[in-house]
């Protein structure tokens, strides 16, 4: 199944229970705009001509708002679902944005620094006129950084002075010494441990009795690591693109973090440490652990390939996007493995770029405590809500949560 046929499956599935009209679900399901583009770029390998997408599915909350991701597989079916689920997303957690959503069919680990710094200016003059602070709102996504924000925004100023200091308000997630905001480099990571502690408390789970497992070791995955280890969880196991490392005994995420920044690769920082098991990537996904915490790229919790039927954990925190396929969701219903679904948990990111850009448009500077503290009202309002429906409904979490955002963005009560 393509990502945009899962997320309509979804669609399908909450229209039922809401009783939506056929309009209504085609809104849900019709993008307002997909701009495609191609780039024309010189990379250090030579000249390249790069397919690059913005898709403006739904404003009815405010401005267009989502990553802009640089990946292979980012193509246009993907974008537009990732899209989508941006507008629930804000819905969710209560924000006045809408859904949007950006990418570049590009293999980042094939590039320089310098070519991405290119990829990112083209992409900021090829998408100007179709962005602004009150229009469209992109940000960091996979493969895409803090300090490519910083390069986007330099182009589109030169493209927009009329803006003056506004123009730094059409993209989040910059580093703070260019307009960003204290906090939003741990944002995602963050959102989805107020998330997991709510749950938690409300099932009188113990930090200290959890096993975790972590897969994907990027900024949210190494963050959420670090975030859980600090509040006495066990973290059993971590991988990356490349590897796993699995320990009975539990590992230290900030050892192998720094290891990681400093140019070692996983297998690498695992020599001289001892119990340490390594394997491949996905071997964490089934390990024997209590938590499990997909943070990396999605469809790696899939029935058919094994991964939904034998995982252990009992709660899966979506850090990643669209991390568990749409057929997935039944078998881990009918398992009872708690699901604190994406649009959720994962919310954090864009919940704090919501702080970021009132914090350029009205010129506000919130410190890190007070971002977190913010973080933390607005997901925990937002668990309640989802955790809510949930109960009344007797559904999913994801459902209510689908079903939250859909009434939130069609105005409905
Ligand atoms: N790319 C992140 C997401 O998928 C953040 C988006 C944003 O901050 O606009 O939620």
């Amino acid at each position: 199944m393509h990502a945009f046929e899962q997320y309509a499956a979804r669609i399908a599935h909450v229209g039922q229970s809401l009783g939506l009209s056929g309009d209504q679900i085609q809104t849900l399901l019709t993008p307002d705009r997909v701009i495609q583009k191609t780039l024309s770029v010189d990379l250090s390998t030579g000249h390249q001509e790069l397919s690059a997408y913005r898709v403006q599915f739904n404003n009815a909350r405010g401005p267009y708002k989502g990553g802009i991701r640089f990946h292979p597989a980012a193509d246009l079916d993907e974008v537009k679902a990732l899209a989508a689920m941006m507008a629930i997303k804000c819905a969710v957690v209560g924000i006045p944005f809408g859904g949007g959503k950006g990418g570049v069919m590009v293999d980042p680990k094939k590039l320089t620094p310098e070519d991405l710094e290119g990829i990112a200016r083209a992409w900021a003059r090829g998408f100007a006129d179709d962005i602004g602070p009150l229009v469209d709102v992109p940000a960091p996504d996979v493969y895409t950084t803090a300090h490519l924000m910083d390069v986007m925004v330099d182009e589109y100023t030169k493209l927009k002075p009329e803006l003056g200091a506004q123009a730094s308000a059409t993209f989040t997630g910059k580093t703070v010494a260019h307009g960003g905001i204290e906090g939003r480099d741990t944002a995602t990571a963050m959102g989805g441990v107020f998330v997991l502690e709510a749950y938690m408390a409300e099932h009188a789970l113990d930090p200290n009795d959890m096993r975790v497992a972590v897969h994907g070791f990027g900024n949210a995955g190494a963050t959420v690591a670090k975030l859980l280890y600090d509040r006495g969880f066990d973290i059993v196991g971590i991988a990356d693109s490349k590897s796993a490392l699995m320990s009975e005994e539990a590992l230290d995420p900030y050892v192998f973090d720094a290891a990681k920044q400093s140019g070692k690769t996983l297998i690498e920082a695992a020599q001289g440490h001892v119990g340490l098991e390594i394997g491949t990537p996905d071997e964490v996904l089934t390990m024997d652990a209590d938590i499990l915490v997909p943070a990396a790229l999605d469809n790696v919790i899939a029935p058919g390939k094994g991964v939904a039927e034998e995982l252990t954990a009992k709660i899966i925190l979506e850090l990643a996007n669209g991390p568990t396929t749409a057929p997935a969701d039944a078998l881990l219903e009918a398992r009872h493995i708690a699901v604190l679904p994406d649009v959720l948990a994962n919310a954090g990111g864009v919940a704090v770029s919501y702080l970021e850009w009132e914090q350029n448009m009205h010129g506000a500077t919130l410190g890190r405590e007070a971002v977190n503290s913010r973080l933390k009202e607005i997901m925990t309002q937002a668990w309640h809500d989802v955790s809510e429906h949930a109960r009344v409904h007797s559904v999913s979490f994801r459902s209510a949560a689908y079903a939250l955002g859909v009434k939130r963005i069609l105005n409905l009560r």
